[in-house]
């Protein structure tokens, strides 16, 4: 089977691997999509992704749909042949937070294709890849491939929509039109929202939000952050930043209306930045990170596997395994695509 893995910043190699076979309660999986994803594009042309750095061969990936390959002994939830979608995390399910009810939050929390911990958790750009049966969720419905590897990143978002509470009749900003960008349209929009706005500095991104639901599309790069954006936008109730740019989050601060909720969801740069924050106080906003995603994934399947919520305007193409580091390059150019999947072959 093939294997991508990445050595080093602009290392990714391709390469034979023995496929595994399943032990008790574990599913092997045949890949059937995984998405590129901002995360998996910096792990490939930096090495790193913030503070953590690849410092053994990494195979990227956490976007994941596949197919039933064999199942372990035990295993009940999923039989061979069913098309499943793969929870990319795995909390430890007993330390204070996981008990909380914010298992996203989990100190000891296990991400598929990540560098955070070492030894690294190997990723989903593969052929085949073993995983404990509670992480599958069989999808019963003709959706594609594509779509169902659509799911963790919807979780994200819906994570978001829930961090920010109650969207009903609410105007929303969402800084930022990539691929998160879109899904934060989708489940705003599930959500109640009322007028959905979505800002960005490029026109591709902006013609896909429409094409997934925005009310209003913003070239924010045309604009200062000012009261005359405030009124374009409609002095929203709630932003999203989703871009992880400085310049953004000061958008955000200075159009939403007083009392406002903003709700980071973009990695800022590390270093920090300089921003006007007294109006945090002076306009009383609830200023909210959100991290990946609490207990949503499987109401992320269930909404994308009976097309509540329709994921395909933001699909780009599917490239094979063999060509990862043209298809990583191609899901870098904003300017020309949204979600690329990998599949095998
Ligand atoms: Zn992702
Ligand atoms: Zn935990």
């Amino acid at each position: 089977m093939l294997e991508c893995k990445v050595y080093a910043a602009k290392d990714l190699r391709v390469s034979e691997a023995s496929t595994p076979v399943p032990g008790p309660g574990e599913v092997l999986v045949r890949l059937g999509a995984a998405g590129i994803c901002g995360s998996d594009i910096h792990y490939y042309v930096h090495g790193r992704v913030g503070s953590f750095a690849i410092r053994e061969p990494l195979t990227p990936g956490h976007e994941a749909s596949g197919i039933v390959a064999a199942v372990g002994a035990g295993v009940t939830r999923v039989a061979p042949g069913e098309r499943i979608a793969i929870d990319p995390s795995s909390p430890c399910g007993h330390c204070a937070r996981c008990r909380d009810g914010r298992e996203n939050l989990c100190s000891e929390m296990r991400f598929l294709g990540s560098a955070s911990v070492f030894p690294h958790v190997q990723g989903m750009f593969r052929e085949y890849f073993l995983t404990p049966e509670q992480r599958c969720i069989a999808v019963r419905s003709e959706i594609s491939l594509q779509e169902i590897a659509m799911s963790e990143p919807l979780a994200v978002a819906l994570h978001s929509v829930r961090r920010a509470g109650n969207l009903l009749d609410r105007d929303v900003l969402v800084t930022g039109g990539g691929t998160i960008g879109c899904m934060m349209v989708l489940a705003a929009r599930r959500a109640g929202a009322r007028r959905i706005t979505v800002a960005d500095v490029l026109d591709y991104p902006l013609e896909i939000a429409r094409m997934v639901g925005a009310d209003a599309t913003i070239r924010i790069d045309r604009h200062e952050p000012d009261a005359s954006l405030a009124a374009q936008c409609g002095e929203p109730d709630v932003a999203f930043e989703v871009s992880g740019a400085v310049s953004a989050l000061n958008t955000c601060l200075q159009t939403v209306r007083r009392g406002a909720t903003i709700v980071q969801v973009g990695t800022l740069p590390p270093e920090g930045a300089q921003l006007p924050l007294n109006l945090v106080m002076q306009r009383e906003l609830d200023l909210l990170g959100s991290l990946r995603f609490g207990n949503v994934f499987g109401d992320a399947v269930a909404a994308i596997a009976s097309r509540q919520v329709d994921v395909r305007p933001v699909i780009s193409a599917s490239h094979p395994l063999a060509e990862a580091a043209a298809a990583i390059e191609l899901a870098r150019d904003k300017t020309r695509s949204m979600k690329i999947h990998l599949v095998p072959g």
